[in-house]
């Protein structure tokens, strides 16, 4: 059932390179006269957010339903509670980080004082992706907003019950002349993308980044792209492996059903330790998911058939075949797969070389663990997120000093998205820039810098007639 249908007339509107240019030109307007810049536009739009994520929950868990079959708890959790979060945090903080910060000056400029005021950008896009359809909307846009700018929210089609419901409530409860929610597809991105914005926040598949940052390109935009990768799991022997089964499982399967740009997406470990590590994975994944795991209510669908294809066709490789030991039934027609893990896939099959982004977990063998690092290295991509889990000071040291991601964690998975002191982003094929809570507001301003001075000690060694007479005095 369809939570949210879209009406006749919201089918209809047509979106182009017109509605685009208008958009921003009432964008424009807005920031121009000032609107976004006050403290207290900001704090209200806020306050706002946060008030439409209150009040509007179950509406909101039943768009995750429709559009992904997202667990309850899942989308309560990773979608609402997180976004509330973020608008709190912003709140909380505001004031403080709105403030010039002072900077030393030195004997060149003597006497004078500096600051380094934090500036709005302007009218900034935030395109977002289907899987964390709502988080990954709004918590950019609440960086936006406590930065001052004018914001376009474009929402991906793919998670469409969602889309429609951030327009509605976004135009709900928010000031419209200055944030605005644009839904659509690849035509509808185009024509935005055509317009000269001050910065655009794109997450997504680093494909359609390249079409995002050569049409930013042309305006000299900065960007921020927030993509993803193949997230390795580094698992030693010396473990607490029930914690440590539980943990991946949870960043795995329990984010999304692995359809999450930080899931952990292939495990590294040694000969003598991969199997006592699936036998693990069966018995917990048994106790969390059930015999049967199409009956089970707390695992995601897969988004729609063209990702089921995707990911058969990584299963349906004749290189994988026979490496399958747990899970691995499909169910298309209500787009399930379940949890399934493999063993000893060779390094050059698809499922090795493509980001997986869905249920399916390779464990990669190693004679030892240092090895791991190669593995990871050898790839010439920098992951999204990495993860250790270990109880060795050494390895630990080690993997912070050679391993190059976006993130990395030590005895867990995906929980440093949930630290706001920490900043979320890419590195290499993973992305550039960062935000989540203060680097949300940074990445969403100028840091202009200022100096002040007087008029006396006037230093007249700059002025010619130059001389090297002077610079003795
Ligand atoms: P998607 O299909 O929803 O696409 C993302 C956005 O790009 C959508 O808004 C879509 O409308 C737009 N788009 C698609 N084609 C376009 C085109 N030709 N021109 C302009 N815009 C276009 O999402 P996806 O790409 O399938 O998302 C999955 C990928 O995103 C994975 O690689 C995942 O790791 C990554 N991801 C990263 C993060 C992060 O925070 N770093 C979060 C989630 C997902």
């Amino acid at each position: 059932v369809n939570h949210v249908m879209a009406s006749e007339e919201e089918k209809k509107s047509v979106f182009d390179v017109e509605s685009a240019k208008e958009v921003v030109k009432e964008l424009r307007a807005s920031f121009a006269a000032g609107k976004t810049k006050s403290y207290e536009w900001r704090s209200t739009q806020l306050n706002a957010m946060l008030k439409m994520m209150e009040e509007n929950e179950p509406q909101i868990v039943a768009a995750l339903r429709d559009d992904l079959s997202k667990p309850e708890l899942e989308s309560s959790i990773y979608e609402v509670a997180m976004v509330k979060s973020s608008c709190r945090v912003a709140l909380k903080k505001l004031k403080h980080w709105i403030m010039p910060e002072k900077a030393k000056t030195s004997l060149i400029t003597f006497p004078s004082s500096a600051e380094i005021v934090s500036e709005p950008l302007g009218v900034v896009l935030v395109i977002s992706a289907w899987n964390y359809p709502f988080l990954l909307s709004l918590d950019p846009v609440i960086g936006a907003i406590a930065a001052g700018n004018a914001v376009v929210l474009k929402p991906s089609e793919i998670a469409p019950a969602t889309s429609l419901l951030l327009a509605r409530l976004a135009a709900d409860y928010l000031d419209r002349s200055c944030i605005k929610v644009v839904e659509g597809a690849v035509p509808e991105t185009s024509a935005l993308l055509e317009q000269k914005w001050d910065k655009i926040l794109y997450t997504g598949n680093g494909r359609v980044a390249r079409i995002v940052m050569a049409a930013a390109a042309k305006h000299l935009t900065p960007v921020v792209l927030e993509l993803g990768g193949k997230c390795p799991v580094i698992v030693d022997s010396d473990i607490n492996l029930q914690v440590a089964t539980r943990r991946i499982i949870a960043g795995k399967w329990g984010c999304n059903n692995g359809q999450a740009c930080i899931s952990p997406d292939y495990i590294i470990t040694t000969k003598s330790y991969a199997q006592k590590l699936v036998d693990s994975f069966k018995c917990e994944l048994e106790r969390f998911y059930g015999k049967n795991p199409f009956e089970s209510k707390d695992l995601s669908r897969i988004v729609n058939s063209n990702h089921f294809a995707r990911l058969s066709k990584l299963l349906d490789e004749d290189k994988v075949s026979g490496k399958i030991v747990h899970g691995g039934e499909r169910d298309e027609a209500n787009l399930r797969i379940a949890p399934t893990i493999l063993l000893d896939v060779p390094q050059d099959s698809l499922i090795m070389t493509e980001e997986i982004f869905g249920p399916l977990l390779p464990i990669i063998q190693v004679d030892k663990l240092e090895d791991s690092f190669d593995v990871i290295n050898s790839s010439g991509t920098k992951p999204l997120a990495a993860y250790l889990f270990t109880n060795n000071k050494k390895l630990k040291e080690k993997f912070v000093a050679t391993v190059s991601a976006g993130g990395l964690v030590v005895n867990d998975t995906t929980v440093h998205l949930a630290e706001h002191t920490l900043p979320f982003g890419g590195v290499g094929d993973s992305g550039m820039g960062a935000y989540h809570g203060k680097f949300s507001f940074d990445t969403f301003s100028h840091k202009k810098a200022v100096l002040y001075r007087g008029f006396a000690c006037d230093a007249f060694v700059r002025y010619p007639p130059y001389s090297r007479g002077k610079l003795r005095l």
